[in-house]
């Protein structure tokens, strides 16, 4: 087919072919040796190698389990076999390891995606030298899901992602700032962060205030659970680029009430006070809180990250299915807890389907010698087991548990969003404009819905909502009108 294509087509364009390094399907598909010997015999055939793993969970793992270069092993001497360039993936972040695999003569071009939707204009800051403006990947695979689940995709670093051609959202520039001068933002969580990042670029004079004594909220926290320190880049970014800046403050170890905020005299309240995972097993199985006799331990994720870990026979009811279940079972292990999981779904971390993970996440449990337990709930907890149940037959059966890790749903922390909106008509009194709460504190989710929410209000602020029912504006592609003798394909924008 190559050859067929060169033969039409001349020396007018270059003629690329991808192949995929090990199909990681034994006898049935290429090996990696195999694929060296193809390349050999057909070493100038294409003017460009694309080397990338064949499935795409083999190709675009998560950070939590795919390092960056992850397929570096298997790219390395296949350069010596052509004369032509080569092109490979990896999540490649890091100019200093692009530079390596350039430097080493294992590849000719960095190939990006997931790195380039995080940042469109990273070969840009590159070029420039502006390493520390790279709002890197994390390797979280949300932009995966929105294939996954046919809707509009999201990225975590990336909130203007998938909004260029809707809502007229540039990557890097900000509309102009509206009527009003300051924002208080109160939290330092994903939502906050970002959208004291795109005010401050607005033109707004932005305060931030923290309770904690650590700016980043639930990233900060989440990034030292196991497998997700790459996580910590939202926080990271974000804090660089707001210290940098003279028209930001940061406070922290700053809890506020209402008398506060309204004391301030700032125009606008912006409310990202995060939420907090319920103990009392409400999610999907319990609509109500679920029973648990007096005297039974039972702990949240939040208890867990503030350092509070149970030991013994840990039974972990995870009723959230994304990754948060099996994280922490990761974490109780190491610190030699004998862990059950069990889920009422068919998988464990069952949303993780989405982000190409799930089937690496039951196997690195069941290597850790984790109980996994499917198509069960938990009814009832006691003080030395829980009661399991048959999510199809009812049938119960218990299991031990010295201690409980209830990965259920989270609450939003707006409390103090309610108690201001209760004194709307001190608000002008008190110089405010708007007090507005999003992100996990109106409703938890995934940390790029709290990117994106926080991005939402710093777009908005001062202006009309948009709303969400927007069409896509297309480019349209056609052929040149006049007629051209070669087979070339004249594109307009
Ligand atoms: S969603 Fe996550 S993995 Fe995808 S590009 Fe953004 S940061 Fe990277």
């Amino acid at each position: 087919m190559i050859a067929d294509i060169r033969d039409a087509v001349g020396d007018t364009m270059g003629i690329t072919l991808r192949v995929s390094l090990d199909e990681t399907i034994g006898e049935l598909g290429f090996s990696n040796a195999e694929l060296r010997d193809f390349i050999e015999m057909n070493r100038n055939l294409p003017d460009l190698w694309d080397l990338a793993h064949g499935t795409w969970e083999d190709c675009s793992g998560p950070s939590r389990f795919k390092e960056e270069a992850a397929q570096e092993l298997l790219v390395r001497g296949i350069r010596e076999l052509s004369d032509r360039p080569m092109v490979g993936v990896g999540r490649f972040t890091s100019p200093d390891v692009m530079v390596r695999m350039i430097k080493s003569g294992t590849l000719d071009f960095i190939g990006c995606a997931r790195p380039s939707i995080a940042d469109p204009f990273l070969p840009k800051k590159v070029e420039e030298g502006r390493i520390e403006d790279i709002r890197e990947c994390i390797g979280c695979n949300i932009c995966i899901t929105g294939d996954m689940t046919m809707s509009i995709s999201r990225c975590t670093q990336n909130p203007t992602f998938m909004e260029e051609w809707r809502k007229g959202w540039h990557p890097e520039r900000m509309n102009a700032k509206g009527d009003s001068d300051t924002v208080l933002v109160v939290g330092s969580g994903p939502a906050g962060l970002e959208a004291a990042w795109a005010l401050c670029r607005r033109g707004y004079d932005v305060a931030i205030a923290e309770a904690r004594t650590e700016i980043g909220g639930r990233v900060a926290r989440e990034s030292r659970l196991p497998g997700l320190s790459a996580w910590g880049r939202v926080k990271d970014y974000r804090e660089y680029q707001l210290r940098q800046r003279p028209n930001v403050e940061i406070y922290l170890d700053s809890r506020l009430t209402a008398d506060e905020v309204m004391a301030f005299g700032f125009q606008n309240i912006a409310i990202a006070t995060g939420a907090t995972w319920r103990r009392d097993g409400v999610a999907r199985q319990h609509v109500v809180p679920m029973t648990i006799a007096e005297g039974a331990a039972v702990y949240t994720p939040d208890d867990l990250m503030d350092g509070n870990i149970p030991g013994g026979n840990v039974v972990i009811f995870d009723d959230d299915h994304y990754y948060m279940g099996g994280v922490l079972a990761e974490l109780l292990v190491q610190k030699g807890a004998k862990v059950t999981l069990i889920t009422p779904s068919a998988y464990v971390s069952d949303w993780t389907r989405n982000t190409l993970e799930q089937g690496t996440i039951h196997a690195r449990l069941d290597a850790l010698g984790v109980n996994i337990v499917l198509n069960r709930g938990v009814t009832e907890i006691a003080v030395d087991h829980v009661v399991s149940n048959c999510v199809y037959t009812g049938r119960t059966c218990q299991y031990p548990a010295d201690a409980v890790v209830m990965v259920a749903s989270r609450s939003g922390n707006d409390q103090l969003y309610r108690d201001l909106i209760l004194r709307q008509d001190e608000w002008t009194d008190a110089g405010i404009r708007s007090v507005k709460v999003f992100g996990d504190a109106e409703a938890a989710g995934p940390i790029a819905w709290a990117t994106y929410a926080g991005h939402r209000y710093a777009r908005e602020l001062d202006g009309e909502p948009r709303g969400d029912a927007l069409p896509f504006r297309r480019e349209i592609t056609e052929l040149a009108a006049e007629h051209t003798p070669s087979p070339e394909l004249c594109l307009h924008d």
